[in-house]
C-alpha cells in the first residue's frame, strides 16, 4: 500500500486528484467534526453544524469567484449531465430557439437533451475542424430572440478551453464549467447560469454546483417535476431534500485551499505555468504532437498523440508511465491518444515528472 507521501501521480480526468491538505483535514475530522461527536456523513442536514458547513461553502464560492448578490449558489445532484436537461426545461421560452455553441462531446450531449425540449440552433460549431479549435468570437451568430446561449468552457475530451467569453447582451449565457471552474479568473456577470459537476476541480462526485441569476430561477414552468425546477432549490437553499452533505463539506475545504494559495489569480498563474511546461515539451519533441490549435489549448486537459497516432506506442507509453506511478494518461475512449488532466490540485512536480518520463520514452522509442 502507498503511504500519504507515495501518492499516485494522478492524471485522471474525473473523478480526479484532490489537494492533500484537504484530504488530511477531512481525515482529522472524520470521526468527530468540530466536537459534534460524529462525522459530517452522520449528521442531519438540518443540524446547526451542517448549516455552518453549507453557509461557509456558499460564502467560499462567492468570494473566490466574485459572485454578485443577484446570483444564487446551489448544490444539486444528478451530475453535470442532469443540467443538460434542467437547463432547457427551465430556460427555454416558447417560440424562442436555444442557441448552442458546439465544441465537442459534452456540448453534443447537451444539444441532444435540449432538442427534446424545443428548437436548437447552432450559433457556432467547430465540428468541421474536428473540434481541434474553438469558434472565434466573431464567428458566433446568435438569434436575437434566443431563449439563451450555451457553451462548454473547457472541452475535457478534445482539450480546448475558452479563456475569453462572448458577450451575449440580453441573451442569458449558460456555461458548462465542469472541468475548468476555479482554474482562472472570469466575470460571472457574463453568464446567466453556470454549472459544474464537482469531480474535476471542486471535490468528490455526487455534487453539482449551479450558479444561477435569481430571475432565471423563476423562469421555468411550475408544472415541471419539483426536483427539476431551479426555484425549488433557490427557495430552499439547496435543502429541499437531503443534499450531498459530504461533497458539500469537501467543496468548502477546497474553497479554503484555493483562497490559502491566493485565490483565482494564483490558480491562473499556476495553471498557465503547469500547462506551459507540458505543451512546450510536446511541441519541441518532434515525437509527441498536440492536435489542438495553440490559442485554444486547455490548461486542464492536455491532449496529445505519439507520432500522429501510433496506437501501439501509445499503449506502451501508458503502461510504462503507470509502472512509474503516473496514472490516467490514456485519452478518452471516444478519441484515443493520450491525455494528461492537470487540474488545480495536480502538483507542478507531477507535470515535471511526466515531462522527464516523456523525454526518456522518446529517447528509447523515437
Ligand atoms: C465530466 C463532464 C461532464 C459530465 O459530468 P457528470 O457529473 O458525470 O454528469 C459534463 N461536462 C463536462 C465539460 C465534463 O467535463
Amino acid at each position: 500500500m502507498k503511504t500519504a507521501m507515495e501518492r499516485a501521480i494522478n492524471f485522471n480526468a474525473g473523478p480526479a486528484v484532490l489537494p492533500v491538505s484537504v484530504l488530511e483535514r477531512a481525515r482529522e475530522e472524520m470521526l468527530n467534526f468540530e466536537n459534534t461527536g460524529m462525522s459530517v456523513m452522520e449528521m442531519s442536514h438540518r443540524s446547526k453544524a451542517f448549516e455552518g458547513i453549507l453557509t461557509k461553502a456558499i460564502a467560499g464560492f462567492r468570494r473566490v469567484l466574485g459572485i454578485p448578490e443577484n446570483y444564487d449558489v446551489l448544490f444539486l445532484q444528478g451530475g453535470a449531465t442532469l443540467q443538460f436537461s434542467m437547463v432547457p426545461m427551465n430556460l427555454c421560452l416558447s417560440n424562442q430557439p436555444m442557441d448552442y455553441i458546439h465544441t465537442g462531446y459534452w456540448s453534443k450531449k447537451a444539444i441532444d437533451e435540449a432538442e427534446k425540449v424545443g428548437t436548437c440552433r447552432l450559433a457556432a460549431t467547430s465540428e468541421p475542424q474536428k473540434f481541434m479549435r474553438l469558434p472565434r468570437l466573431e464567428e458566433i451568430k446568435l438569434d436575437e430572440k434566443a431563449s439563451y446561449a450555451y457553451l462548454c468552457s473547457n472541452n475535457t475530451i478534445e482539450g480546448t478551453q475558452w479563456r475569453e467569453f462572448p458577450d451575449t447582451g440580453e441573451i442569458p449565457l449558460v456555461g458548462d464549467m465542469s472541468s475548468d471552474i476555479l482554474s482562472h479568473r472570469f466575470d460571472v456577470r457574463k453568464f446567466g447560469l453556470i454549472f459544474a459537476g464537482a469531480q474535476k476541480n471542486i471535490g468528490p462526485s455526487g455534487v453539482t454546483v449551479v450558479i444561477i441569476r435569481k430571475d432565471l430561477a423563476e423562469r421555468g414552468s411550475a408544472k415541471l417535476p419539483v426536483m427539476l425546477q431551479y426555484r425549488t432549490h433557490t427557495k430552499n437553499n439547496s435543502l429541499y431534500n437531503t443534499p450531498p452533505t459530504f461533497g458539500i463539506y469537501i467543496a468548502w475545504l477546497v474553497m479554503e485551499w484555493v483562497e490559502s494559495l491566493g485565490g483565482l489569480a494564483a490558480m491562473e498563474r499556476l495553471n498557465e505555468e503547469k500547462a506551459g511546461i507540458l505543451y512546450r515539451a510536446i511541441d519541441e519533441s518532434g515525437f509527441y504532437r498536440c492536435p489542438v490549435e495553440k490559442q485554444d489549448r486547455s490548461w486542464m486537459n492536455v491532449v496529445y498523440r505519439i507520432k500522429d497516432g501510433d496506437e501501439a506506442l501509445e499503449k506502451k507509453f501508458v503502461e510504462e508511465a503507470k509502472a512509474q506511478g503516473m496514472v490516467g494518461l490514456q485519452g478518452h475512449r471516444a478519441v484515443g491518444g493520450l491525455r494528461a488532466s492537470i487540474y488545480n490540485a495536480h502538483p507542478i512536480e507531477g507535470v515535471k515528472t511526466l515531462v522527464d518520463f516523456m523525454k526518456e520514452f522518446r529517447k528509447k522509442n523515437g
